[in-house]
């Protein structure tokens, strides 16, 4: 039985160390503070919030098909109904693509997959050195811990930070640019809009997201979810900070702008920047394991900007592992 240390609990870390754990001690190590990644929830009290990363799975691979049924059957996840209006002309819609969701939250897989193991939240990992066989983990909290062997699942910019001194291959030298997101999360005063979502085709917003009709919860206001294009958020990212209000007045006004409505009151507004979204080109492997160095990498960028891929690049990891 090997120890293990898995960093990141989202779709990746927490398929790995789901697996691992069968046979093996695993334990997690996240800097937010609670699971998910890039599928996390923005709680506003105890039953409503907001998906504010991944918006909806909806399965591509036989496999995780499979996967994604068994966890409907088990009330994990469920298909998130409605009208879903689709208002990109460029891209083709797939009249056939189903829209699942986590029955409470988009974090739900995460949750289900890690619920018998040891995480510790707000642990970010700054130093790793590979001492006598053993990894020597350093985090921000001061803490400093050893294990056997090391599993990441960073975006790639932090993941190369970490690791640019252990990793040899090709795929470390490449430049993988990961492309950006502002959302902002808004309560606004109840219209009479019959839409669960909207795909635009708009240079600054691409998508919102009604949070009531995930019918998860029951409220008075509506609740939506604004995501930006990857174009503007590319633009506006590195000073998103400083300039929060300003930019979810622009993505508020253009939502109302796009959806032909008069804009109603508002009465909470989050912003929220992603600084490492998505990749769109994937690479030629979809994992990476060093058996001398008991050294793991697995995430969505090797795979696709999608939740599914970060679930194949974690089993494929896992294969390699066991090889
Ligand atoms: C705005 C947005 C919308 C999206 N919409 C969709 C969608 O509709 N459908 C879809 O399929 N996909 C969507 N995606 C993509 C999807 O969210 C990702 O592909 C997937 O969640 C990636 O999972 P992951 O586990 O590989 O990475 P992550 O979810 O990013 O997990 C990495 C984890 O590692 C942790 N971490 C990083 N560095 C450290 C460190 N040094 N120490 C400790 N912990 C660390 C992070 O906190 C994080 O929890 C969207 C993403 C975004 C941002």
């Amino acid at each position: 039985m090997s120890n293990y240390c898995v960093i990141g609990s989202g779709i990746s870390g927490a398929t790995i160390a789901n697996l691992l754990s069968k046979k093996n001690s695993v334990h997690i190590y996240d800097k937010a503070r609670g699971p998910g990644g890039r599928c996390s929830f923005k709680r506003l009290n105890k039953s409503k919030g907001f998906d504010h990363g991944a918006q909806y799975i909806s399965p591509k691979t036989i496999q995780f098909k499979k996967f994604i049924e068994k966890l409907c059957k088990k009330k994990i996840l469920k298909r998130w109904g409605g009208k879903h209006i689709y208002l990109n002309k460029i891209k083709k819609q797939n009249k056939n693509h189903i829209k699942i969701i986590g029955r409470k939250s988009n974090n739900d897989i995460s949750k289900y997959l890690i619920k018998n193991i040891k995480c510790n939240f707000q642990s970010e990992l700054e130093k790793i050195e590979f001492i006598n066989n053993k990894w020597k983990l350093d985090f921000k909290n001061s803490q400093t811990k050893y294990y056997d062997k090391l599993i990441l699942t960073c975006p790639f910019p932090q993941l190369k930070k970490l690791t640019k001194k252990f990793i040899k291959d090709s795929f470390i030298k490449h430049k993988i640019k990961m492309d950006t997101n502002i959302t902002v999360m808004i309560e606004t005063k109840k219209n009479n809009i019959n839409a669960s979502s909207y795909l635009f085709n708009d240079k600054i917003l691409g998508w919102a997201a009604k949070e009531n009709s995930k019918k998860r919860f029951q409220s008075k206001n509506d609740l939506w979810t604004l995501q930006s294009t990857s174009l503007w958020a590319n633009k506006k990212i590195n000073k998103n900070r400083e300039n929060k209000e300003k930019n979810s007045k622009i993505l508020i006004d253009q939502f109302f702008k796009l959806i032909g409505i008069k804009k109603t009151k508002i009465f909470f507004s989050l912003n929220h920047g992603w600084k490492y979204s998505s990749n769109s080109k994937p690479l030629k492997v979809k994992s990476y394991w060093n058996t001398k160095l008991n050294l793991g990498v697995c995430a969505d960028w090797f795979v696709g900007p999608r939740v599914e891929a970060g679930w194949i690049s974690a089993n494929d990891l896992f294969r390699k592992i066991n090889k």
